[in-house]
């Protein structure tokens, strides 16, 4: 049985910084706080183990919207999208501070997913590229195919690790009825994109 999930997405947003990236001698690299975090084989950086370490004080958001997108796609939140993303959605994210936002009129965050998903490569709703790195295993590319994937039967909250050459990438599903109570967050959450998205439901769960 196919059913819709709500893809939790962002406008795009301009003069957004990078959380774990900066440029150095004209390449962007991650940055030296993080290297030992490296895989020395795909230059991916764990980015878990990197936002518990701590965002450096170098990151600067100078976005008035209460939720967007980091460069290096991080979902970015103030305290309001904080706050309305614990209420509705309590223990799926958590939350780590961006030291220099304290100094601003807001203060923001990088929200991640508590659980995220990964896959399997079964799934004909990926298109897999490259295999994976010998060294930390992880898959070096993949996109959505023409197909439809698969998911377990919709919990309120779904989070899907994409993998491209600079890493990984949160992406975030939920069920009807939260997208709806993201939408009617008074004031508005601003920076949000719902879009659709088909899932064929997991029958080997
Ligand atoms: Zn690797």
């Amino acid at each position: 049985m196919i059913h819709e999930m709500i893809w939790i997405s962002s406008h795009d947003t301009i003069n957004a910084p990078f959380v774990l990236r900066h440029i150095k001698q004209g390449k962007l690299v991650v940055m030296d706080e993080y290297q030992d975090l490296v895989c020395r084989k795909c230059g991916k950086v764990n980015e878990k183990a990197a936002l518990t370490r701590g965002i450096q004080p170098e990151v600067v958001v100078k976005s008035k919207r209460p939720y967007l997108l980091s460069a290096d796609d991080f979902c970015l939140v103030d305290e309001r999208g904080k706050d309305a993303f614990s209420r509705i959605l309590p223990n799926e994210l958590e939350y780590f501070p961006i030291p220099s936002s304290r100094f601003y009129v807001s203060r923001f965050y990088v929200a991640s997913a508590r659980v995220s998903l990964h896959p399997v490569d079964s799934d004909p709703g990926y298109r897999f590229l490259s295999g994976r790195c010998h060294e930390c295993g992880r898959r070096k590319e993949f996109y959505w195919s023409d197909a439809c994937p698969t998911m377990e039967p919709p919990s309120r909250f779904t989070s899907i690790i994409f993998e491209d050459r600079q890493g990984g990438k949160e992406t975030w599903f939920v069920t009807k009825d939260v997208a709806e109570q993201l939408k009617n967050t008074s004031p508005p959450l601003t920076g949000i994109a719902f879009l659709p998205k088909e899932f064929e439901d997991d029958l080997r769960s």
